[in-house]
């Protein structure tokens, strides 16, 4: 059955802001955070990147404003970037505005002049970076007093930015009697000894991980040197031709150097990271939501956490350091039910790593090959004769006409043309990726084997169980092993990292219209002698 955002008791003014916005129904999160937090209880919410849960906090804050508009803001949310802070209160106005609440985001690198001229104007909530609001509280311009609802938001990245401290600062400061949020898309025992000693009897909301983003993003990677990855990745946006393009890098200067060489290699890309001023990097935000560019080259802490609808691509120029960081990056794509395709470059060194990240995120990221010489070169063709034919119709170029009759006088059409494409294009060599060196066979992998109480009575055959355990579980049909059909029942083996999901997703499915029960097969060492 749907829920929708009505049956959570709302008032009007936010379920018909959430339907502008497009929201439909509520995600996991959402209808497990916001019927408590309505009434008041302390919330802990795990769940990944991409989940929605701005509005899982930002609903509740919303409905829970009092009727009059206080002196002093009577919520205040954390987050651990200037980035986020500023998209968590977008949101949060976005849903609100029609009720009449205002929320600023306060962070450092904007000047602390116009934070202090809106704080005096008098703002429901403040959503910002706990360094500035210290800052402001110490100022005396951001006074907690009638604060009533404390969120943390992203805790666990807070906590690995070094901002245990000055947390702790802000929940001493806060009234004792009020409501406390924290979302999180890891649970550390730091997060887990804070919240034990600042909130009150929380309610864990908890969305499995198996349950959310991977499954919609289509994982590849790709085994390539060093030296190649630049190339790698020009290939890719060629032949793929994706709308945004997100591309991680692990440090500032990498992130610097790609970004460089892309643009002049006539790639419309741009770079954040953490050395940027503020200005820069808003400026780089708003024309990457735009699409004014369409690569965006970051650093982890840069992109953690941000909202980018439509990244169509995201790619792993260097692999991420834990599984964790791989499935925040991946979060990028795919946001809110679109589809995605992440990318990962692997050197060959670092393929164990890629397994290891593969497993622990239960997840399967197949092995692709990059697009040939042949195919980049088609697809450049194509994009300049698209982009010709759109000259032609624009009709500008006639005052050209002139010249070129006088210039027929003396070559060929085809010379005259092909000369002027070198010009604007360059030269039409693709350059050359040596192949890596020995490239590692797919893996054996561990498989299990799970038992499932559908059969051939069912009229279902072995392409049926693929299909069904694929499109439901989300895994390539590839990984399924060896199937075993049996009049009532059935057994079906699959790679053991992924026995949970496979397990979670089809049982109690239907398939031909039978409910499937699916749990491991039992050994039946018994029978064996
Ligand atoms: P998280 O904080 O969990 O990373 P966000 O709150 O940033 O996720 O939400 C991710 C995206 O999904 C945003 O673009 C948000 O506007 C959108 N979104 C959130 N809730 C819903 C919903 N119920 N229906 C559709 N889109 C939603
Ligand atoms: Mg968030």
């Amino acid at each position: 059955m749907n829920t929708n955002f009505s049956e959570f008791g709302i008032s009007d003014q936010v379920v018909t802001a959430l339907s502008n916005m497009g929201f439909e129904e509520p995600t996991p999160i959402q209808k497990m955070a916001i019927p408590s937090a309505l009434k008041g209880r302390d919330i802990i919410g795990q769940a990944q990147t991409g989940t929605g849960k701005t509005a899982a906090f930002g609903i509740p804050i919303i409905e829970r404003k009092p009727e009059e508009r206080g002196k002093y803001p009577y919520a205040i949310v954390l987050c651990p970037t200037r980035e986020l802070a500023v998209q968590v209160a977008q949101e949060i106005n976005r849903i609100g505005s029609a009720k009449g609440v205002f929320a600023l985001p306060v962070y450092g690198g904007q000047s602390i002049e116009v934070q202090l001229k809106n704080l005096r104007k008098g703002v429901d909530l403040v959503v910002g970076t706990p360094g500035r609001v210290i800052d402001h509280i110490r100022r005396k311009s951001l006074i907690l007093k009638d604060i009533k609802i404390v969120v943390l938001d992203e805790a666990d990245e807070m906590l690995n930015m070094g901002f245990i401290e000055d947390i702790e600062t802000i929940l001493r400061e806060v009234p004792q009697e009020r409501q406390t949020m924290l979302f999180s898309a890891t649970m550390p025992t730091e997060i887990l000894t804070i919240s034990k000693k600042y909130m009150n009897k929380p309610k864990h909301v908890h969305v499995d991980a198996s349950a959310m983003v991977v499954p919609k993003v289509k994982q590849a990677f790709y085994e390539v040197r060093e030296e190649d990855k630049l190339k790698a990745l020009t290939r890719l946006v060629d032949v793929e031709g994706p709308s945004l393009t997100l591309v991680f890098s692990r440090t500032k200067r990498e992130v610097d150097d790609v970004s460089g060489k892309l643009m002049q290699m006539g790639y419309s890309a741009g770079a954040i990271h953490g050395d940027f001023t503020q200005s820069h990097r808003d400026e780089m935000m708003r024309k990457f939501k735009k699409g004014e560019i369409d690569i965006l080259v970051a650093t982890d802490v840069a992109a953690r956490g941000l909202d980018i609808p439509d990244v169509s691509h995201v790619i792993n120029y260097s692999i991420p350091q834990d599984p964790e960081g791989y499935i925040h990056r991946i979060g990028r794509t795919a946001r809110a039910g679109k589809s995605g395709i992440a990318i990962t470059f692997v050197t060959p060194r670092e393929y164990r790593h890629l397994r290891l990240i593969e497993k622990a995120a239960k997840t399967v990221i197949q092995k692709a090959k990059l697009p040939t010489k042949e195919q980049v070169k088609k697809a450049r063709e194509n994009v300049i004769a698209l982009a010709l034919e759109e000259t032609i119709r624009g009709g500008e170029h006639t005052s050209y006409h002139p010249l070129v009759v006088n210039l027929l006088s003396a070559h060929s059409p085809e010379d005259i043309v092909a000369a002027a494409l070198l010009m604007l294009f360059g030269k039409t060599e693709v350059e050359d990726i040596r192949e890596v060196g020995f490239t590692h066979p797919e893996t054996k992998r561990d498989y299990v084997k799970l038992f499932m109480t559908v059969g051939k009575k069912d009229r279902l055959n072995v392409g049926d169980i693929v299909r069904s355990i694929s499109s439901e579980a989300g895994i390539p049909a590839g990984k399924i092993g060896n199937i075993a059909l049996f009049d009532t029942f059935s057994f079906v083996e699959v790679p053991a990292e992924l026995a949970d999901r496979v397990i979670a997703s089809i049982n109690n499915c239907m398939m031909k219209g039978r409910k499937v029960k699916i749990q491991p097969a039992k050994r039946m060492d018994t029978k064996r002698r």
